[in-house]
């Protein structure tokens, strides 16, 4: 990750041309967002002007309110069964089950948030918009890529000048429909959308990053944590979960906060130069607090709370910074100095990457709200299954983001006028993932103590989402139609299911050495001579193709038909000798449930397991480790994303009345461009909804 603003009043800020550069797919599908230097943009935003479609300025979002308006509150992973059971206690969820309509929404296969939050987006199943899975492998060499969005470093003159930022394009094919609805002149405001980023250019839109913006480190979240107890070779630093560094001991110690990748590194350089730092010093303030000195700001900060926000500036060159901030957390004073701080994140106020649309909105946001979290993945779920915080840390988080993202739905919607407005809340996603072993006594890390006082955790994110819909609903005008949207539901986690040590154990993998499992992760020790499927991913199994895999075996045509059919019969079968339960419902073969120009870089197929189980943690990554089932030991307890697609629906309620009885999320695009009379384009898979009766609110 590599990004930086330059300092001081001749700071070079790229303005973005007036349209978007890729609208339409490119070859190679992936959208492009490039910044032009500011000659090109110029010509580009005259040229737009001549062309009529308005320059610069033309955004807009005043005039007369629209005589209806369409409102999405979307909430990560609420579940239909949860919704049910507590409605009692849910008074604007209720109601609008009561005046408008509520269904079980059928998500996407898998049923994960990027597949599904994508589907919404661009109308199409995966094999249209290409987000699989979280990861997207390398047939040739079976290495593992993210999906989603893709960095391109910034590139410097003469080793001191900004020439480029730092730009991102994405996997994601295809266009989001308030793009679509964006050419018609459809004012919007979209708020984190999840797996949507880079931004897309909108004429008269208004958006905010969500899942998939990446933390200064480049990552989904990477937090720090020292400990004077830890010894330096004790220090670990697990990319997916955090910095962990060792502190002297002393009543004053000093330290460093590791930063974004220093853009100007290259190999051969020192190796403790290819990050950029700030020092750090601390020193013990009483009993239960800590003086932090950083970035010019020394704050004492007491045990057992967040502190406020810290500015971070990482200096690239005398001329140039990267602007990030972060907030900590004392965990202990005495006898050991245990600190934790969240992952760093871009500066809303001066953020060297655009974490919103246009660029100057987060200024404007800021303005308005104070400062936010701008990190996608923007909880704290890797410090608590790190076990480096607590649930009461964790938690406090969750009410404070939360907060955050209320604050900036309400001012939005109070004070710029749209046709479209999208605001996605993701906390009933965190919680429900971190959370659910306090509330299923079947759980392996079910504690009593903890569920006396942590059980009602996820039903108190429900209760938060009930008063934000009750919020919204105040704001809105008898016309406007309001959709309440989660993308998928949720499962407990207990067991692990090691399916690359199942596919070595029933013939279909074999290890180098004939080994039946490994501590190697990114399968490298499989013999590809004599394997013929393996996993990769969260559930996603992919056959050892001849043609397409590096060292493929299996031939197209009858081997892979049969292949296929003998996995899923065979899978389907796997019981857990634990509970003598059947631990695989379903395995969907990829080309039976997808279509479109993107089928071929998916997975053969998508394991879809009962509820109680995932993949194991090994899986994601090529691991086959031994055994084939394992308790599931962690505090990420709840999952989605490998159960049967049946049994994972999301929720639709909706101020309308809807005639459909099994609305899917991928018709939400069109019911949408629908009701805002805009065409629906031709490559969407999903249909519009039959409303009878539109008003309510
Ligand atoms: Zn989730």
């Amino acid at each position: 990750m590599t990004t930086t603003t330059e300092r001081g009043a001749a700071r070079w800020k790229p303005r973005a041309a007036a349209r978007p550069q890729g609208l339409q797919s490119t070859p190679d599908r992936t959208r492009r967002v490039r910044r032009l230097p500011i000659g090109l943009a110029t010509i580009a935003a005259a040229a737009a002007l001549a062309a009529g479609c308005g320059g610069g300025d033309a955004r807009r979002d005043t005039g007369p309110a629209p005589q209806r308006k369409v409102v999405v509150l979307g909430f990560d992973g609420v579940d239909p069964d949860f919704v049910e059971q507590w409605k009692d206690k849910l008074p604007n969820f209720s109601e609008l089950m009561r005046t408008g309509t509520f269904r079980r929404l059928e998500t996407t296969t898998p049923p994960s948030s990027c597949t599904a939050w994508s589907t919404f987006t661009t109308g199409m199943n995966p094999g249209g918009h290409g987000i699989f899975d979280f990861i997207l492998r390398d047939p040739k060499t079976y290495l593992p890529d993210r999906t989603g969005a893709v960095s391109h470093k910034a590139e410097y003159r003469f080793g001191t000048l900004l020439k480029k930022p730092e730009t991102f394009t994405t996997t994601m094919s295809g266009e989001a429909f308030w793009t679509t609805a964006d050419r018609a002149g459809k004012r919007s405001v979209v708020l984190r959308v999840p797996c949507i980023y880079p931004l897309e250019k909108e004429q008269h839109g208004y958006a905010q990053g969500g899942l998939g913006l990446p933390d200064m480190r480049g990552t989904e979240g990477t937090f720090h944590f020292w400990s004077s107890e830890l010894s330096p070779r004790d220090a670990a630093n697990p990319e997916l979960g955090g910095k962990v560094l060792s502190l002297a001991s002393g009543d004053s110690v000093e330290t460093i906060i590791e930063g974004p990748v220093n853009p100007l590194w290259k190999e051969g350089d020192p190796a403790e130069r290819q990050r950029l730092s700030i020092p750090l010093k601390l020193s013990r303030a009483g009993k239960d607090a800590l003086s932090i000195d950083v970035g010019g700001r020394k704050e004492t900060v007491e045990s057992g709370k967040w502190s406020d926000w810290f500015h971070l500036k990482f200096d690239v060159t005398s001329m140039s910074t990267i602007p990030g901030m972060a907030r900590f957390r004392v965990l202990e004073t005495e006898p050991h100095i245990k600190l934790y701080m969240s992952p760093i994140n871009h500066d809303p106020e001066d953020p060297a990457i655009a974490v919103t649309e246009p660029e100057s909105y987060s200024k404007e946001l800021v303005r308005a709200v104070g400062d936010f979290k701008t990190v996608g993945w923007n909880h704290e779920t890797w410090g608590l299954n790190e076990e480096r915080i607590d649930d009461e840390a964790f938690m406090q988080d969750i009410w404070d983001t939360f907060r955050e993202s209320e604050a900036i739905t309400l001012h939005e919607l109070e004070t710029r006028t749209t046709d479209l407005f999208i605001s996605v809340f993701v906390e009933t996603d965190r919680t429900s993932h971190m959370m659910y072993r306090l509330l299923d006594p079947e759980h392996p890390r079910y504690d009593a103590a903890l569920a006396a006082k942590f059980g009602d955790s996820i039903f108190k994110t429900y209760q938060r989402a009930d008063e934000i819909i009750g919020k919204v609903r105040a704001k809105l005008s008898p016309n406007d139609v309001l959709f309440i949207v989660s993308d998928h539901g949720f499962h407990s986690w207990r067991r692990g299911f090691n399916v690359n040590t199942w596919l070595v154990q029933e013939g279909f993998m074999t290890l180098k050495g004939g080994a039946k499992s490994t501590t190697k992760k990114f399968l490298q020790d499989v013999d590809w001579s004599k394997t013929r499927a393996y996993a990769l991913g969260v559930g996603s199994l992919y056959v050892n193709l001849k043609g397409r895999e590096g060292k493929g075996i299996v031939k197209e045509g009858a081997e892979y038909d049969a292949l296929l059919a003998e996995l899923a019969d065979k899978m389907t079968k796997v019981v857990d000798p634990e509970t003598g339960k059947p631990a695989v419902n379903k395995v969907y073969a990829g080309r039976d449930i997808w279509k479109g120009p993107r089928l071929g870089d998916g997975q053969d197929m998508q394991i879809g397991m009962a509820s109680g189980y995932r993949v194991s943690s090994a899986t994601p990554l090529g691991g086959a480790p031994e055994g084939l089932f394992e308790n599931n030991m962690k505090k990420w307890s709840g999952d989605h994303a490998t159960t049967e697609t049946a049994l994972t629906e999301g929720i639709l309620l909706s101020s309308a009345k809807i005639e459909d009885e099994h609305p899917a999320i991928g018709d939400l695009a069109p019911t949408i461009l629908g009701l805002l009379g805009v065409p629906v384009p031709p490559s969407y898979d999903g249909h519009a909804l039959k409303i009878s009766a539109p008003a309510g609110k």
